[in-house]
């Protein structure tokens, strides 16, 4: 019966209290959102002149008070932080930790984020993923060290910036 109350409470935690949760989570990784504000800022920038950093900012926070979004985060970094502790079973061990190009449910996470904000967020995502600019690339790098595995966060922090992006467009283009 407590489990179940907890489980309730848990639920009913308002978003901006889980939001800084993602948040410490998010650092914990060494992703600093000011990172991610970067990358929305080069995506709108061409759309939307008057466009500045602390606009950036404030949507990519936006994206973050958002229960799916936020949930999406917390599994992907999960998986990352286990298979770096060896403490996924095989062979999603071997799958998460050698970020094959063709695992794909590191984009299928990401998917579930830019979903929430449409098709531009869809396809900003899909650019990203590509050239991977900025802190993305380094996270993809960094992850492929020894001992360190960012399989789903490049992913997720494209998803954040390209939903920010989306976010962005929605309010400011007509
Ligand atoms: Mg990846």
């Amino acid at each position: 019966m407590d489990n179940m109350k907890n489980f309730e409470d848990n639920e009913r935690l308002n978003n901006p209290k889980k939001q800084n949760i993602i948040k410490e989570k998010l650092a914990e990784r060494g992703v600093n959102l000011m990172d991610i504000a970067a990358l929305t800022y080069d995506l709108q920038k061409p759309y939307v002149p008057t466009i500045t950093i602390d606009i950036c900012l404030e949507h990519v926070n936006n994206v973050l008070l958002k229960r799916e979004i936020q949930h999406a985060i917390l599994v992907g970094i999960e998986l990352d932080v286990l298979a770096e502790k060896d403490l996924l079973s095989e062979p999603l061990l071997s799958l998460v930790k050698g970020d094959h190009s063709l695992f794909g449910v590191d984009e299928t996470i990401a998917f579930s984020i830019v979903n929430v904000y449409g098709s531009i967020g869809l396809t900003n995502f899909g650019y990203v993923d590509k050239l991977k600019p900025g802190v993305i690339g380094e996270l993809d790098g960094a992850g492929k060290r020894e001992g360190r595995c960012n399989t789903f966060l490049d992913d997720i922090v494209g998803a954040i910036a390209s939903a920010a992006a989306s976010s962005i467009a929605h309010r400011y283009t007509v």
